[in-house]
Parts: C-alpha cells; sequence; structure tokens
C-alpha cells in the first residue's frame, strides 16, 4: 500500500510544529519533527564542547557523529513522541536558546545534514507521516504527495514564540528572540547544502494574521482536495 507523505517547510517560528502536529493527530498519521533531530545533535555538540563560543570543531563533530544516536519515544495522547539522545529524552533541554543559537551552525554540516535524512526517510519507511522541517519537500521527499511552505513576517514570529516562553514560565527578550530568528533564517537559506527554498510544486502558507484554527481548517482543505483529486 502507498503511504501518505505530508512536508511542511518554512521558516523559523512560523507554528509549523503546532500545525503538523495537529493535522498528524487528525489524520492518525506519524509526526515527524525534524528541527528536533537538528536540535538534539546540537546539544550534542554543546555538551562535548564540540562548539565553543559560536566556534564548531568541524573534524572532532564528524569523528563523534557515530556516537550520537537520535530516537523518538512512544508518542504521547497528542501523538507528539520527544526526542531522545542517546536514550534520554532531551526534549525540553533543546528548547533552549543555547540550542536555538547553534543549532543553525550544526545544520550546515554534510555530514550531519546526511545522517538526519537517512534517519528521517528510515522512520517514515512504511507509515503516513507529516514532517516538518526545512528541506523535506525539496530534498528529504521530494516526491511528498502534499507540500506546504509557511512564511509570517518576522517580527510576528518573534512575538508569538516571545508569548509562548512567557507562557511557559521562562525568561525571553523579544529582541533577543527577533535577532535569533532572523539569524536562522539567514543560515538556512544561504547555506549551500540544502537550503531553505519553496519546492517548485509547494502550496504556500502565509499564517502572519491566521488563527491556528485557520492553518487547521486551510491545511485539512488542502488534504482533502488532495484526496478527492486522487480517486
Ligand atoms: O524547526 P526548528 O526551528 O526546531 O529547527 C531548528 C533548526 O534546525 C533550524 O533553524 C534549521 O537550521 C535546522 N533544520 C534544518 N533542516 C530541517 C529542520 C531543521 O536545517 N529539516
Amino acid at each position: 500500500m502507498k503511504h501518505t507523505i505530508i512536508a511542511i517547510d518554512g521558516y523559523s517560528s512560523c507554528g509549523k510544529s503546532t500545525m503538523a502536529k495537529q493535522l498528524a493527530k487528525q489524520l492518525a498519521f506519524t509526526y515527524i519533527d525534524t528541527g528536533a533531530m537538528y536540535r538534539a545533535v546540537a546539544l550534542f555538540a554543546l555538551r562535548n564542547h564540540l562548539i565553543v563560543d559560536g566556534e564548531i570543531n568541524l573534524e572532532a563533530l564528524k569523528i563523534s557523529l557515530k556516537d550520537v544516536k537520535i530516537s523518538f519515544c512512544s508518542p504521547n495522547a497528542d501523538g507528539k513522541a520527544d526526542i531522545c539522545l542517546n536514550g534520554e529524552n532531551v526534549e525540553k533541554e533543546i528548547r533552549g536558546m543555547e540550542v536555538s543559537n547553534t543549532v543553525s551552525i550544526v545544520a550546515q554540516v554534510p555530514e550531519v545534514r546526511e545522517k538526519m535524512i537517512d534517519l528521517q526517510r528510515e522512520i517514515a519507511n512504511g507509515c503516513d507521516v507529516v514532517m516538518d522541517g526545512r528541506d523535506i519537500g525539496t530534498v528529504v521527499f521530494p516526491h511528498a504527495d502534499l507540500k506546504i511552505f509557511v512564511m509570517a513576517d518576522a517580527g510576528i514570529r518573534a512575538k508569538r514564540r516571545y508569548d509562548e516562553l512567557l507562557a511557559k514560565g521562562e525568561n525571553a527578550s523579544l529582541e533577543d528572540i527577533r535577532k535569533n530568528i532572523e539569524m536562522r533564517d539567514q543560515m538556512d537559506l544561504t547555506r549551500p547544502i540544502s537550503p531553505l527554498r519553496q519546492a517548485e510544486d509547494a502550496l504556500v502558507l502565509d499564517n502572519g494574521l491566521m488563527t491556528i484554527e485557520e492553518q487547521n481548517a486551510w491545511l485539512l482543505n488542502k488534504y482533502q482536495e488532495l484526496k478527492d483529486a486522487q480517486h
């Protein structure tokens, strides 16, 4: 049986994970957060002092990659599976500013991308998936059934992320968040391999002024159109 792949790519902090998770739950698909995988590698690099003051020790990281085991735990009631680094649940730790500030450096390393892409394809093998990231519709699954490219104004994205962190009781500066988002956009857009770009056949969703409910309705509608076209 052919399985369905829904690829959701786009800029940092666009709410891709929230919408992808909700859609996967509604369709009873597996949800795969590929950003979490790159974040876990960045956490590994930080813990092992392979990134110091923003400088990466490339050779050491490449050698150590064989010791990096990324996996997902069993999904919770929401269908969201936490990420594990060498068997340890690091879901909370990968969301902090230290990892956010270094993840795009690690994500530029070809060997890291190769390893993550192989793993993404392996996890998706044999199931219906919603996968979110930067290069899912362009590189990981260029033949995905449905490709969505999400964007929104950087100021709006920063404010959303700021409110989210405050709601969790975490300390945050709107200015720092905005800088981090813009820095990641820039690095993701300009890296030589798998840069962030819209696949030619992707549908664009500018969600700057949309509620989560409106985005969800939009996605369900696109999925329905796909199903109708297949029959
Ligand atoms: O999605 P999230 O913001 O958690 O991703 C963290 C970082 O991981 C991104 O800024 C990007 O540098 C990198 N990433 C990537 N390719 C993906 C997913 C994430 O390069 N498929």
